[in-house]
């Protein structure tokens, strides 16, 4: 039988939720749509990990191992558990007291507050998903990660933005904010801080340690209705190229009630693994298991032994170690481009980062950089580059954010690309300036 056309036949439109509403239009979809779609645009926008630097032969070798013996290969390739495969969680904890420089029981918690999630992104949704109901404030840094942001509008939540400076968000400001909301009688409504600790993206900037003991200090003294958790997203924790050792914002949580963890293995060893993982204060273990029951009731368990399976090997580490050792230098590739193609250009400022995958670029007031902005579509049309808008990364009221700043990621393109996208990109800035 024919599809029928006719327009009177036609059924009436989806009803669709508000929640769908609320997560109409996302520009993290549109960025990876481009990147795709125009093979000769070079992205210096898309958060992708470096391909050569991938695991291959690590992987090669735990597949491998898996499914050497047929019982082992069955039980991997069984359902999981809603929270994660033990024999990891069991791991992570060694793993995280070396990342803490602690032992394992100075830690303070156990394999039961870890909980392993579809990549770290999955984790920072179901902790929103938990503590969040519509018109709830979530405080966040200025800027911070978009794709978090879209997650808190996609809840109907309340971002305020808390100012940063090159030392991550600034506690006066913070609590300057609590102030604001006590008064206006709104604090009940106040649910959670987000705060990306290590090389934040977009900026590159890492909190500095008085603030992180500060800002904990802050979600405990303000915790009057209810418990003010930090939600701490340490995606770039273990992607360090250079610059001090910090502390997590969670080492000074004592009593382990106040601050979740989000970690990955994305960045560190394989994003298409999609193996993250959150700490829990006890509060939120069986809220939080709860919500992932209905959701997926596990994330994939195979790839949790595979990650168990390559630590248990000694193969983690020293990838880790090739995997920054390659950063740097793209790092340094980058910062070398931007140096010699934006010499010359007026007003323009960017940061060294010590870690991560983004340079933050700031241009003169003037020079928008958002979708719709003459630069992005010189860049994106006319010289064949693409770079994250600044603006994307700010929640608050819409007509206070920046509009004249860019990320730029030296993660995914090889250097000579790197060199190649930033002279364009410095083309399109001098053709509209
Ligand atoms: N947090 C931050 C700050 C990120 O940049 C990313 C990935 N771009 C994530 C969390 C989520 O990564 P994944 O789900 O792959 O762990």
């Amino acid at each position: 039988m024919p599809v029928e056309t006719s327009s009177t036949n036609r059924l009436p439109e989806p009803s669709f939720s508000l929640r769908r509403r609320w997560t109409e239009k996302q520009a993290i979809s549109y960025l990876m749509q481009q990147g795709v779609e125009n093979p000769g645009v070079i992205s210096l926008a898309a958060g992708l990990v470096d391909p050569g630097s991938l695991p291959v032969e690590e992987t090669r070798q735990a597949v491998r191992e898996l499914l050497a013996d047929d019982r082992r290969a069955r039980e991997v390739l069984q359902y999981g558990t809603t929270q994660g495969a033990q024999t990891l969680r069991q791991q992570l904890l060694g793993h995280l007291a070396r990342l803490e420089g602690c032992s394992v029981e100075d830690l303070g918690i156990d394999a039961e507050q870890l909980i392993l999630t579809t990549g770290s992104q999955q984790f920072l949704s179901l902790v929103a998903d938990a503590l969040i109901d519509p018109g709830d404030i979530c405080l966040v840094a200025a800027p911070t990660y978009f794709v978090f942001l879209g997650v808190l509008n996609g809840l109907n939540a309340c971002t305020i933005a808390v100012d940063t400076d090159e030392n991550g968000m600034d506690p006066d400001a913070l609590e300057a904010q609590l102030i604001r909301l006590e008064a206006d009688g709104r604090l009940d409504r106040v649910k959670l801080i987000y705060l990306v600790s290590y090389y934040e993206n977009p900026t590159g900037l890492c909190l500095s340690a008085a603030r992180r003991e500060r800002i904990v200090e802050i979600a405990k003294r303000w915790s009057k209705f209810h418990r003010l958790y930090v939600l701490e997203d340490a995606a770039y924790r273990e992607m360090r190229y250079d610059g001090p050792v910090l502390p997590s914002v969670w080492g000074f949580d004592g009593s382990r009630e106040s601050v979740i963890l989000a970690q990955t293995f994305s960045k560190s060893f394989s994003p298409g693994l999609r193996v993250g993982y959150g700490v829990l204060p006890r509060d939120l273990i069986a809220p939080i298991c709860d919500r992932k029951g209905n959701e997926d009731f596990g994330s994939a368990n195979f790839n949790q032994h595979l990650i168990a399976t390559v630590m248990q090997r000694g193969l983690y580490a020293p990838h880790v170690e090739k995997v920054r050792d390659s950063y740097r230098n793209k790092r340094d590739c980058m910062l070398r481009a931007i140096d010699t193609h934006f010499a010359g250009i007026e007003g323009v400022t960017w940061v060294h980062p010590h870690g991560g995958l983004y340079v933050w670029m700031t241009l003169p007031d003037h020079m928008e950089t958002g979708f719709t902005s003459p630069l992005f579509r010189q860049a994106a049309n006319v010289e064949g580059v693409m770079y994250v808008p600044g603006e994307l990364c700010y929640g608050g009221e819409k007509a206070s954010r920046p509009s004249h700043q860019m990320r730029l990621s030296f993660g995914v393109e090889e250097p000579s690309k790197l060199d190649e996208g930033t002279r364009r990109l410095a083309n399109a800035v001098r053709a509209v300036v």
